[in-house]
């Protein structure tokens, strides 16, 4: 048996997802650019994506720009607000991707910005007031908070900080990566400047993504080259991932909330099942509905004598999962995002994350996986 349980670092490919692709891979080869009929129609095809996005999104479609995935998409959003608006001051958390935090540590590092951290409790909440007092004390800042964290899958009040960022005329940049098709966004009424979408984490392909620029913020360009994406990203568009990231999108909102019910079913099950097996078992973030991403379970494991081994067994029992301990201070090694909630460094965690096409009898499966492995590594 094999059980794909890794769906927070990527999803499996929708098959009518797949169908779409084919039939613009076999059938439209023209370049967007050109101007004769190949090349319109396949022009065409872009804007039809562009256009079911921002619909999806409640936005116009000038405001989407597709990219390369989440991280240039990240990049670009952080990057831009720097270099175009002169912001020097930057809010963001310990907690975020490493796209986001990487990207924030190396501008602090070449001296453009100053970075404040805002606080995170051991669930991995934000603290909203030492937010606002960041805000307050500093001139215009760009705030860079996720919406979902990909590791633990607490859940930021994004309607909040949006809300906090335009008291303080701060620009925001959320984040979406984990929660894009799997909760409605509607950039309408959300108060950020910039979200982020990934096609791969929503059973798209991998390798596109979209960025959406609330019109109020000018970017320059963010590749120069040739006049594509409205002279914003130059370079021949990635027309099948396009094409499947709109398909995929579409798919997502037609059916989301039966999906949310099944996964959440599953996870709230699993939840259950594992605490019945090994009582000792605890969860890294948050885990009630409301406030958890409801694809992802990060489980705690009590300390074991070969906790390394924990995934590696689980590997081998045809379960794929991911994670790791806490990092120790200062290395690279083990979880940021579990180092800075004060996670215990020798207590393994997996993160387990579902997508519509797990089963109650997978989650049967990895349980008595789990309980058997833990069982024979304690016994050691
Ligand atoms: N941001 C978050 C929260 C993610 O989970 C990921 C992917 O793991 C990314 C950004 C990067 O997205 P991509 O893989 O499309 O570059």
């Amino acid at each position: 048996m094999k059980i794909y349980l890794d769906n927070a670092a990527t999803t499996p490919l929708d098959k009518e997802v797949l169908k779409v692709m084919v039939e613009v891979m076999e059938n439209q080869y023209g370049n967007p650019s050109s101007i004769h009929a190949h090349g319109r129609e396949v022009r065409t095809l872009v804007e039809k994506a562009r256009k079911t996005v921002a619909n999806l999104m409640n936005t116009a479609p000038a405001n989407i720009f597709f990219t390369s995935g989440g991280t240039e998409a990240d990049n670009t959003a952080i990057k831009s607000t720097i270099q175009d608006f002169g912001i020097t001051h930057v809010i963001t958390s310990k907690i975020e991707h490493h796209a986001v935090g990487h990207t924030l540590e190396a501008l602090e590092s070449q001296g453009k910005i100053k970075l404040s951290y805002v606080e995170t409790d051991a669930k991995g909440n934000i603290n909203y007031a030492q937010l606002e007092e960041l805000l307050k004390s500093n001139e215009r800042s760009l705030v860079s908070l996720m919406h979902a964290n990909n590791e633990i899958g607490t859940l930021t009040d994004i309607e909040r900080v949006g809300e906090l960022c335009e008291a303080y005329q701060a620009i925001f940049h959320c984040d979406t990566v984990q929660t894009m098709g799997h909760y409605p966004h509607d950039l309408s009424k959300l108060k950020a400047h910039f979200v982020v979408c990934s096609a791969h984490k929503l059973h798209g392909p991998k390798g596109v993504g979209f960025l959406y620029v609330n019109p109020s913020v000018k970017i320059k360009p963010m590749i120069l080259g040739g006049a594509q994406e409205r002279n914003m990203r130059g370079g021949t568009e990635n027309v099948y991932g396009i094409v499947g990231l709109a398909k995929a999108l579409e798919m997502a909102y037609a059916d989301m909330e039966s999906h949310q019910n099944q996964i959440q079913t599953l996870k709230s099950y699993m939840m259950k099942e594992l605490k019945k097996a090994i009582p000792e078992i605890d969860f890294n973030g948050e885990t009630a509905p409301e406030k958890s991403l409801y694809t992802v379970l990060n489980v705690c494991f009590p300390k074991m004598e070969m906790a390394d081994m924990l995934l590696f067994n689980l590997d081998i029992s045809g379960i794929s999962a991911s994670g790791g301990s806490a990092c120790s201070s200062g290395s690279n090694i083990g979880s940021h995002v579990l180092f800075a909630i004060g996670a215990d460094p020798d207590r393994p965690s997996v993160r387990f994350s579902f997508s519509k096409f797990n089963t109650k009898e997978e989650i049967d499966y990895v349980v008595q996986k789990v309980k058997e492995i833990f069982i024979s590594e304690t016994s050691l």
